[in-house]
């Protein structure tokens, strides 16, 4: 199934860049090479790929101003890399609208993790726009939107307008790292530190009401100094 799917790998290091191809064979992935920014918005445009792995240190462009340029006309997944030092822009990523993260130095393990967890999404978001269900479900939770009601089982969760606002804000972008920023502004329309402060707090409560016992960080997955992300539950 991996052959249907056609991986672009920006990256300006060969070792970096030879470690991710040589994965993606192995795993039979499509892939295409771009080594700068700039061959990386062209590629996005004549390779058509279904996903994007974006170096962020390149040596022409800022990784952000790719993710801006692509944006602006394609909804392709991106899995930014960037290394430690480069934490700062990786949030800039994210908020830019890349999809997820890996940072160096990464094990093959985990980048096809990640890999898989944005092959996953693609699969949920085609379903979806097909049926535009009502009903979101994933494992044991389900989120009835039309009544604005959300199950553990058959059990009835008892949620704040808050609580309820950021499980469907993660639901909805199931599988993708949102960060503080981008939740702060979607909930309550402002990014100051108070509200990520506040954030923390509804986040803690929301997942208590979840997540019980074993179940703990099964469903809402923290990103340090990040974000969250609602992982897909089998
Ligand atoms: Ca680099």
């Amino acid at each position: 199934m991996n052959k249907n799917f056609k991986i672009l790998v920006v990256e300006d290091d060969t070792a970096v860049r030879k470690l991710i191809t040589t994965t993606l064979k192995a795993h039979e992935y499509r892939y295409d090479t771009a080594s700068d920014g700039k061959s990386a918005v062209m590629g996005a445009v004549s390779h058509n790929p279904d996903i994007i792995l974006l170096d962020l240190g390149l040596p022409d462009m800022d990784g952000v101003e790719v993710i801006n340029r692509i944006r602006s006309w394609s909804n392709v997944p991106i899995i930014v890399i960037s290394a430690r030092s480069e934490d700062y822009d990786k949030i800039e990523a994210l908020d830019a609208g890349a999809d997820d993260y890996l940072t160096k130095p990464f094990s093959v393990d985990e980048l096809l993790a990640r890999l898989r967890v944005t092959q996953r999404r693609l699969g949920i978001l085609h379903s979806s726009s097909q049926a535009e269900s009502p009903i979101y479900t994933n494992g044991k939770l389900s989120i009835d939107y039309s009544t604005g009601c959300a199950y553990m089982g058959e059990e009835e969760l008892h949620l704040t307008p808050i609580e309820y606002k950021l499980l469907c804000l993660l639901a909805r972008n199931t599988g993708k790292v949102l960060t503080h920023k981008f939740i702060t502004q979607s909930v309550w329309g402002s990014s100051w530190e108070n509200d990520i402060v506040s954030l923390r707090v509804f986040m803690a409560t929301l997942r208590k009401k979840l997540e019980s016992g074993e179940e703990s960080a099964l469903y809402i997955q923290t990103h340090i100094g990040v974000g969250y992300r609602m992982l897909k539950v089998e």
